[in-house]
């Protein structure tokens, strides 16, 4: 199929993207990377009657690393935020997302800003913006904000974004800890396709082995990704040994809420959330490990 016809336009500036945006009753769309908006366009998933190109702000496309933070311009391409080793010493779970995210070809054009905007239920970037605690700068024609992921998140395809608002940068916070470590994984039916589950964790250990901060979540049990603060907390303080991450892996499977289609079943799904949430949390716990 192809997509309806459709106006296109380019803007040059935030603010002039943030002004196309506001026409009164038209479907408008921002278009970054292409990668999720043009096949749903092409299956007629959604029939915007005009783009508003922001490849060419370069404002948008930008990595600043502060102590606290790393902030990311919306528009910067997947293989950009891969690819940067600075980035990755510092907010290293990241990189260790995009391995799982699409082809090479999709994230030479994919955009990080494009796939938060998104929101895909199964997506790798909204799952570890929800674990970090991410926080997005969002921006219209009359001024900016900024949301929690938890905040920005409400639904499959859906967020808190205003129709007239673009999402500019995203901040990620740096964990400080010298003894930290991060795991990513998931299972998808093909390398490159979109989580059946996934699971990731970051953990921060004393001298002596001890947890001193944990943070781990879930996605593709649910309308939005998952992080569990609650029961990672229960983490501090222990050497994450099987049994505990085993039982906080279980609690967390048990609060998802999974639908079943033609490639996996809820209760297979439930099954893998608590089997990858274990195994994420050791494999964090084992990098900070290794660490001095
Ligand atoms: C074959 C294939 C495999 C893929 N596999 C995966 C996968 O395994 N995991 C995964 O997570 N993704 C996957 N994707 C999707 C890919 O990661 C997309 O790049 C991403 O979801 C969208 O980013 P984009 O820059 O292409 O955004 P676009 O497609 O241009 O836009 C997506 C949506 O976000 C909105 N938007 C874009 N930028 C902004 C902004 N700055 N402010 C406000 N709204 C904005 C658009 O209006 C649109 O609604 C795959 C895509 C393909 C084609």
């Amino acid at each position: 199929m192809k997509a309806a016809s459709f106006d296109y336009v380019r803007a040059a500036t935030i603010s002039e993207a943030c002004e196309l945006l506001r026409a009164d009753g038209e479907d408008i769309k921002l278009i970054a990377g292409g990668q999720s908006l043009v096949p749903m366009m092409a299956m007629r998933l959604t029939r915007p009657s005009r783009l508003v190109d922001i490849n060419e702000i370069g404002a948008l496309r930008f990595v600043a690393l502060e102590d606290d933070f790393a902030r990311i311009g919306a528009c910067t391409r997947q293989c950009v935020v891969a690819g940067d080793d600075a980035l990755a010493a510092r907010v290293p779970l990241l990189r260790r997302a995009l391995d799982w995210v699409g082809h090479t070809q999709t994230r030479n054009r994919g955009t990080l800003g494009g796939s938060l905007a998104h929101a895909d239920p199964a997506a790798e970037l909204p799952l570890a913006a929800q674990v970090l605690g991410a926080r997005m700068q969002l921006r219209t024609a009359s001024g900016t904000r900024t949301l929690s992921a938890a905040e920005f998140f409400l639904g499959p395809l859906t967020t808190a974004l205003f129709p007239d608002e673009c999402l500019e940068a995203i901040h990620w916070p740096v964990w400080r800890e010298p003894r930290a470590g991060c795991a990513f994984t998931e299972v998808s039916r093909r390398h490159g396709d979109f989580a059946i589950i996934a699971a990731c964790a970051q953990v921060a250990l004393d001298a002596d082995g001890r947890c001193t901060r944990a943070a781990f979540g879930l996605t593709g049990g649910g309308t939005t990704p998952l992080a569990f603060p609650a029961l990672a907390s229960r983490l501090v303080g222990t050497r994450l040994d099987d049994e505990v991450t085993r039982s906080v892996a279980h609690d967390a499977a048990a609060e998802l809420d999974p639908g079943a289609d033609l490639h996996a079943s809820a209760a297979y799904r439930r099954h893998l959330a608590a089997v990858l949430g274990a195994r994420v949390l050791r494999t964090a716990y084992e990098e900070a490990q290794g660490k001095p």
